[in-house]
């Protein structure tokens, strides 16, 4: 299976993707990853990228794409893989296209987590870290014991800006601007299928296995 997992920040895509991609013995190509694994390494391109990532610059779709044809010429991805987090934007999307076309290997499918604002908005802004061991809880899926206490030090919790309301807000403003437009673009394509991302993991999962293997046939 060769397929992109689309979705807004907090859709749960990341966790979908690492199981299934267990599931099916293919890799899980998360950019971020991809990106932190070159600069370790230091391989050509991963110095590249840490020229933009030292500047706090984007890095370009040029060195993102080498990154991916890398990643995607090593012997785990014959069987297949999952893109999670890539591409972003249409010129991405075209850039992944034209890669494929070039490997003979075109994507099987599109699968974008369809999940409520306000249920986005729930899942962000609910994280609360510790401020003494840096533990991460979450005040519906993951509450600790006696609100606002680490179970594991006793420490006061609390919410990071970056989980804050406006923030998060601000995140959702920018996917949808930027990466919504995919939608159409796979759509007219023929290879969109959403999912309800809500719910149950494994129903989500479930519903997933199954526009995959139609996709398969
Ligand atoms: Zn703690």
């Amino acid at each position: 299976m060769r397929l992109v997992f689309l979705g807004p920040p907090g859709a749960g895509k990341g966790t979908q993707a690492r199981e299934l991609a267990q599931e099916w013995h293919v890799p899980q190509v998360s950019t971020g990853d991809m990106l932190r694994e070159a600069v370790a390494a230091g391989t050509p391109l991963g110095t590249e990228a840490k020229r933009y990532m030292d500047q706090g610059a984007l890095v370009p779709d040029a060195v993102i794409i080498g990154l991916i044809a890398e990643r995607l010429g090593r012997p785990d991805a014959a069987r297949g893989f999952i893109l999670d987090g890539f591409p972003r934007t249409i010129g991405q999307a075209e850039a992944l296209g034209g890669l494929l076309k070039d490997l003979g290997r075109p994507l099987d499918g599109v699968v974008n987590f369809e999940v409520s604002e306000p249920e986005l908005i729930r899942r962000l802004t609910g994280r609360r870290v510790c401020r003494g061991c840096g533990h991460s809880f979450h005040v519906v899926s993951n509450p600790p014991k006696r609100a606002g206490v680490c179970d594991a030090c006793g420490g006061e919790l609390y919410q990071r800006s970056d989980d804050s309301e406006a923030t998060v807000r601000n995140r959702l403003d920018v996917y949808r601007r930027q990466t919504a437009p995919l939608l159409d673009y796979y759509r007219e394509r023929g290879l969109l299928t959403s999912v309800a991302g809500e719910g149950r993991i494994d129903d989500i999962r479930a519903a997933i296995r199954r526009s995959a293997s139609e996709r398969a046939q």
